[in-house]
């Protein structure tokens, strides 16, 4: 495995792919990796000549007073598991390498970012666009890989590669978990045992939605209000920051359950804020 810190390295190395007629897949990720990325790295693996993976915490997808500087972060362990899936690239840049002091310019997809992560992270989505649009043009990829985890960001890149014409083929990758439900995060490991314990509440709540959803209830707000009471009960020094049910697709509330929709959530615990969501679909003989 190569690994690469400069963009202009990359830049050429995916220049060479193209004149070779190479098929390239990409998973980008902010490192700490864990089996949720190495889901990633291997659907490219399996579909794919080339496989390029890519380790940077993001800065411009931070907002004041979040956890950039806390993140958590280890190339090393990053680099031994990119390896063991048979990535053939990382690509780890320094901030400086991706920004310059002067960058003014921008990607946005606002219409999917007015509610959940959007909502409480307003400048978080364009921090993101606006990166993946630069490894994209740098990487070229035939496809790219992205986790169901955070569907919201999955259903604005597939806009943004849509509108821009990046031509890549957008792959959304099923969510991992713990043994227990828990989905995997690089910021689990900043709970501490008891805040561990009480996370999986997250799981089970969006798992009760489900539930009752095939028990029949059609009233989002009925079912929100179920999930947060067993919010409340299971996990006490969580702060849910949302819990919704919206439309897998536009990522607008829904009021009334018609079809399949998605229900996110987002729990702080201490300072580590983490994300869920289940996607719900109704028995076809109850449509
Ligand atoms: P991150 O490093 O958290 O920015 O995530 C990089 C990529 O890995 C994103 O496409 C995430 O959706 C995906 N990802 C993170 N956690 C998981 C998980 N538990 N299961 C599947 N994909 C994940």
């Amino acid at each position: 495995m190569e690994i690469i810190t400069e963009p202009s390295v990359l830049g050429e190395r995916a220049r060479e792919w193209m004149r070779a007629g190479r098929s390239v897949g990409f998973a980008p990720t902010m490192g700490s990796l864990h089996a949720g990325h190495a889901s990633l790295m291997a659907l490219a693996r399996e579909r794919t000549e080339v496989v390029v993976a890519s380790v940077f915490v993001n800065p411009t997808q931070f907002g004041p007073g979040e956890d950039l500087d806390a993140y958590p972060r280890d190339l090393e362990h990053d680099v031994a598991l990119a390896e063991r899936v048979g990535v053939d690239v990382l690509f780890a840049p320094r901030p400086e390498a991706m920004y310059a002091p002067e960058a003014a310019t921008w990607v946005e997809v606002p219409r999917l970012a007015r509610h959940l992560c959007g909502a409480s992270r307003p400048t978080h989505f364009r921090g993101v666009c606006t990166v993946v649009s630069k490894l994209f043009l740098l990487v070229r990829p035939t496809l790219a890989v992205f986790g169901q985890k955070d569907w919201q960001q999955l259903a604005i890149i597939r806009r943004m590669n849509a509108d821009l014409g990046f031509g890549v083929e957008i792959v959304g990758a099923p969510i991992v978990r713990e043994a227990d439900g828990l989905a995997l995060s690089s910021r689990n490991v900043r709970l501490t045992p008891a805040e561990r314990t009480e996370a999986v509440g997250i799981s089970r709540g969006l798992a009760l939605a489900g539930e009752l959803v095939q028990r029949g209830e059609r009233d989002a707000e009925c079912i929100v209000a179920e999930v947060r009471a067993r919010y409340a009960a299971d996990m006490p020094s969580g702060v849910v920051d949302y819990l919704e049910c919206v439309d897998p697709a536009t990522i607008e509330p829904v009021a009334t359950i018609a079809g399949p929709v998605l229900f996110a959530a987002a729990v702080k615990f201490s300072a580590v804020r983490l994300i869920d969501n289940r996607y719900v679909d109704m028995p076809v003989a109850s449509r």
